[in-house]
């Protein structure tokens, strides 16, 4: 396949009609719901050199293929943060196809002990709230290393190094916790290439550690996979009314609870994110209701191995700005100043929590709504 040098992108119509691309009928070659449908792929040469890389262009055949110098240097897809149809097109028909240069694993503590080194950033998905890094603009589409081997031999080389997890944590009693999709959807990751099943597979043969990621997409191609126990699925839950309005062309959320069973019985672990939690009219009522779904639907399976974060929203005045131009309405419930406090983070950017008080009261009071209704699901931690 010829590779071509970086053109000008196709101008395309702003057209603000909140069609967010996703079709649940879709069946086309790749099973993404119509999450993907690949027409560019901005390629580092040395990724399309790699079996991996070889891979992910043999999927997308009739993909036109564009020559960039680095995976983080695409100026084309910058400059569309209010632009929702140009966005939306950009994560729906665009892939990065990148070798990852470094391979540090970072301590964590709460989702996991470490976060590993990625082996995918960005996302299809649009949650109005997320805030992973947007180094490619504000669509932010997925990037796919092709050096899974580098990455794979990088974790192992960590988790040997780490020796057997001696005094139990929140992250699990026994194993040393590996995230490895901090900056995207390994479900999502999981229809572009093998490189998640390539890392469920080495975790698989790694006894003292376990792989683990959060996701809102139901991919049940990972069903086929067989992690043995040693990959923990995080699937996030969070009240109908608030995902319609947030989750943006992620599953459902009542299709994630309905497949936490067949995954359980496929061989994960599977935990709930409670996240993240959002403050606004008849919250707790909605997240009542929410916890008896669970405890009506999962299996007695699901619940002995059951676990849970939960997490209050986190907002950023940036993002708030964004949204405004294209989804004011999720504006409405997750900008309240009357409630939230802003903070400088590190690289300077204004992030937004709820207040002390207002987050200890709300933690609190969902907390004890899991024991009344869900009182099998183990709070890992609250944040
Ligand atoms: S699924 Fe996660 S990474 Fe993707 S848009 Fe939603 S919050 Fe962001």
């Amino acid at each position: 396949m010829a590779l071509r040098r970086v053109g000008a992108v196709d101008a395309v119509e702003p057209g603000l009609e909140l069609d967010f691309g996703v079709d649940p009928e879709d069946t086309g070659p790749v099973r993404s719901g119509g999450l993907l449908d690949v027409r560019r792929i901005y390629a580092e040469p040395a990724a399309t050199l790699l079996p991996r890389g070889r891979q992910v262009l043999a999927r997308w055949p009739a993909a036109e293929v564009v020559e960039v110098p680095s995976h983080w240097q695409i100026p084309d897809l910058h400059g569309n943060a209010g632009n929702v149809s140009r966005w939306v097109r950009v994560k729906t028909e665009t892939l990065v196809l990148g070798v990852r240069k470094s391979m540090t694993t970072r301590v964590n503590g709460r989702s996991a002990d470490f976060i590993a080194p990625a082996a995918a950033n960005g996302c299809a998905m649009a949650c109005a709230y997320c805030y992973v890094p947007r180094r490619k603009g504000y669509a932010n589409p997925v990037t796919v290393f092709a050096n899974i081997e580098e990455i794979v031999t990088a974790v192992r080389r960590h988790v040997t190094r780490q020796g057997t997890k001696t005094e139990p944590n929140q992250c699990d009693s026994e194993a040393w916790v590996y995230d490895i999709g901090e900056n995207g959807d390994c479900s999502v990751d999981a229809l572009l290439s093998d490189n998640v099943a390539d890392l469920v597979a080495a975790f698989r043969s790694m006894p003292t550690a376990k792989a683990s990621f959060a996701t809102k997409y139901v991919n049940r191609d990972l069903l086929h996979l067989d992690p043995q126990g040693r990959t923990r699925v995080r699937f996030s839950v969070m009240p109908g009314d608030d995902a319609r309005l947030l989750d943006i062309r992620t599953s459902p959320v009542a299709e994630r609870v309905a497949c936490v069973d067949d995954f359980v019985a496929a061989g994960y672990e599977v935990h709930l994110n409670l996240s993240p939690v959002v403050l606004r009219d008849g919250w707790e009522r909605d997240w009542a209701e929410l916890l008896v779904h669970l405890d009506d639907v999962l299996g007695p399976a699901a619940k002995a191995q059951a676990a849970a974060e939960v997490i209050l929203l986190t907002h950023n005045a940036a993002l708030h700005e964004v949204n405004l131009g294209w989804h004011p309405k999720a504006e409405d419930v997750l900008w309240r100043p009357d409630v939230q406090q802003a903070k400088r983070s590190e690289s300077g950017a204004i992030n937004v929590r709820y207040r002390d008080d207002v987050k200890r009261a709300g933690v609190a009071r969902l907390t004890a709504m899991v024991e009344q209704h869900a009182p099998w699901l183990r709070i890992r931690y609250a944040f």
